[in-house]
């Protein structure tokens, strides 16, 4: 199914993201983590593309154990290092991968195939050569547009992209970027939702139309921390801080409370009236399994009354 028919109605939803392996014998547990991670039955699942130095090659690996399991896969693709015949040749691939699930589940499963995209930038790297096809992810939007009838998604960021000058100008690239062909967005993770709340208005205010999906990350170690502070540069707030502060030397301590703080992050976006949910699960089953399970009952609620 197209993740823009997914999210079509008023309903909230929780989905999830998993990234495939570096390495290619890593792929059978990688697969199982995801069926594992699919059979809590999230609205749709994402599989990252050559993020923190996974396969590109792996993605497709991944999502179609996604797709087996069910559940309707988002196939990201970076355009940094990406010719335009290498995307023309990883969009084929998509394709033939829904048809090979035709002859499995039929035809219906068919149209569910491997038909959503999430069209992103990708990392500059900081050496060797880069290919200059596509400058920005908006470039590669209108490019998938011309390779199929996909649904294309794509990134945006409530605290700014880091390369933008403000969080204005990012909003008009943004907004260049969705009229290019996107039906739907995923935020950067974020541990202020007020930055959410904020981001939205600007969105709005833009005529930027699409759903918004909110991604948040439970952190549930040290590493992770300081890795997501080196990467996506989000802001800490003092209640955050002082959660990491306090339990930094009890891994065992802070990973229930960074999942209680997800947990709270994400019934606070509901109460707010956020319907859409983008869990990054770091591959971590158990973490996305207690979160499902603590909000189960507070999704089925919202859903009952529309
Ligand atoms: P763009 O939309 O191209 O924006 C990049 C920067 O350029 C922004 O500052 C923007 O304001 C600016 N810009 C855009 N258009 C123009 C223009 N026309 N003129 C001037 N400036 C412009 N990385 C991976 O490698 N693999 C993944 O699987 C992956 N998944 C991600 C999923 C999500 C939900 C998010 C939020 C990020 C993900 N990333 C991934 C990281 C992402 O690739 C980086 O954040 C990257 O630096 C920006 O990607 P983008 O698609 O947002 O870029």
């Amino acid at each position: 199914m197209r993740i823009s028919t997914i999210l079509a109605d008023d309903k909230v939803r929780l989905s999830c993201e998993v990234f495939p392996p570096k390495k290619f014998d890593g792929i059978a547990q990688a697969c199982q983590v995801t069926r594992e991670i699919a059979a809590l039955r999230p609205a749709f699942m994402s599989v990252t593309y050559g993020a923190a130095g996974s396969a590109p090659g792996h993605t497709l690996a991944v999502a179609r154990a996604v797709q087996e399991s069910g559940v309707t896969p988002l196939c990201h693709l970076t355009c940094v290092q990406s010719s335009r015949e290498h995307v023309r040749q990883v969009l084929a691939d998509m394709k033939e991968a829904g048809m090979e699930n035709e002859y499995i589940f039929g035809a219906t499963m068919q149209a569910a195939g491997m038909e959503n995209v999430l069209a992103l930038r990708g990392d500059l790297p900081t050496s060797g050569e880069l290919c200059h096809d596509f400058s920005y992810a908006s470039e590669l939007v209108e490019f998938i547009h011309t390779q199929g009838d996909f649904c294309v998604g794509a990134a945006c960021y409530p605290e700014g992209h880091c390369d933008a000058a403000n969080i204005d100008e990012d909003i008009e690239n943004l907004k260049r970027k969705v009229d290019a062909g996107v039906s739907h967005l995923v935020t950067q993770l974020f541990f202020d939702n007020d930055h959410f709340y904020e981001f939205m208005d600007k969105v709005e205010k833009a005529g930027i139309r699409v759903p918004v999906e909110a991604g948040i990350m439970p952190v549930i170690n040290k590493a992770q921390i300081e890795r997501t502070v080196s990467m996506c540069g989000a802001s800490f707030p003092v209640k955050f801080s002082k959660m990491v502060n306090k339990y930094a030397n009890d891994p065992v301590a802070l990973k229930d409370a960074g999942i209680a703080f997800a947990t709270e992050q994400i019934i606070d976006l509901i109460n707010n009236d956020v319907r859409g949910i983008h869990l990054y699960t770091m591959n971590n089953v158990e973490t996305a399994t207690r979160i499902t399970n603590s909000i189960s009952n507070i999704i089925a609620s919202c859903n009952k009354q529309i």
